[in-house]
């Protein structure tokens, strides 16, 4: 489970290591950041300490490969319906998959699901408070243990992300991020210019977070209205290359299998609230390609996210 992608910078991106960055220029983009945090940051309801770190870790779950704004009514109902590890651990896979929604990738929901479990039976429903425990978990890696760590326990910890490596690749290194896994390099980088206090740590990575969001974006950034635009080396190179190194190239979803599956799904979702089961005929009627219809029928059951009844009616999992 990664933000990042593919693992195809070993070597290349950063094959060596970057100078050390003038101390003024990271002050300057602290204090920036940190004021424009202070007016700009979205009242997303993880935030500012209003939910437990089981709560932040379900935020940091479903806003992998959606945008946060589009996660909070999710989060919301989410939370409501299973505040804790141990309400989602004994809840039926058909809910579970149910109230993933439209948030796309649903193994997400199973692995959050599995780490509910996991949590819920042994570790006393508490979300351990250690990097090696968090990342132990099924479903969690390295950014959203590090995500964790730092937002819901306040350690001080680097967290990379996307956007994360974006801004820092540009306001230091004065050029775009690659793609693939992040490189020693980078996060070499990252560490260098977290601050040394642990409450800023924490301020700083939801803000230069918050700046690729919203303003530093992959493809038109929008360095006029930039609190660190005074300092940004890739702005006073012209913006070299601007959007080449995207970390990965936008997926096509039209016609794809994950399209496919989604109907399926969605059609599942859909039925009358003790139906449970969608018929052959109905499947059929959802895509004209029968074999793309049938290898992805048969993927979301390899997946555990349906059942393949006999005859073909497919149903959500117990
Ligand atoms: S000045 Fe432009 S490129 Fe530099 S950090 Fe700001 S938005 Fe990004």
């Amino acid at each position: 489970m990664t933000r990042d992608g593919g693992d195809t910078m070993a070597t290349g991106a950063y094959a060596t290591v970057p100078e050390p960055t003038p101390r003024h220029a990271v002050e300057y983009v602290r204090r920036r950041l940190a004021a424009w945090w202070e007016t700009n940051a979205r009242d997303l309801p993880w935030r500012f300490g209003r939910t437990t770190p089981w709560g932040v870790l379900v935020s940091e779950v479903m806003s992998q490969q959606t945008q946060m704004s589009r996660v909070v009514p999710y989060w919301s109902a989410w939370m409501d319906r299973w505040s804790d590890a141990a309400a989602l651990a004994a809840a039926p896979k058909a809910d579970v998959i149910t109230m993933w929604g439209r948030l796309g990738y649903p193994r997400r929901a199973l692995r959050l699901q599995e780490c509910a479990r996991v949590v819920s039976a042994e570790c006393g429903d508490e979300l351990p408070r250690t990097y090696d425990a968090l990342v132990a978990l099924p479903g969690v890696g390295d950014y959203t243990a590090s995500a964790v760590m730092s937002f819901a326990y306040g350690e001080r910890v680097a967290v990379i992300d996307t956007n994360i490596r974006r801004v820092l690749s540009r306001v230091f290194l004065g050029e775009e991020s690659r793609g693939g896994a992040a490189s020693p390099a980078e996060r070499a980088l990252a560490d260098e210019v977290l601050p040394k206090d642990a409450s800023r740590s924490v301020t700083w990575n939801q803000s230069v977070m918050e700046l690729g969001a919203l303003v530093c974006t992959a493809k038109n950034p929008l360095c006029g209205h930039c609190p660190v635009a005074g300092e940004c080396a890739f702005l006073a190179a012209g913006r070299p290359g601007l959007g080449e190194r995207r970390t990965r190239p936008r997926q096509r979803f039209q016609g794809t299998d994950r399209q496919v599956r989604g109907l399926v799904l969605e059609a599942l979702r859909r039925l009358p609230e003790g139906t449970g089961v969608l018929e052959r005929a109905t499947v059929e009627s959802l895509w004209k390609d029968r074999d793309q219809l049938d290898r992805c029928v048969a993927g979301l059951d390899e997946d555990g996210l349906i059942e393949l009844l006999p005859g073909g009616d497919v149903r959500l999992p117990e």
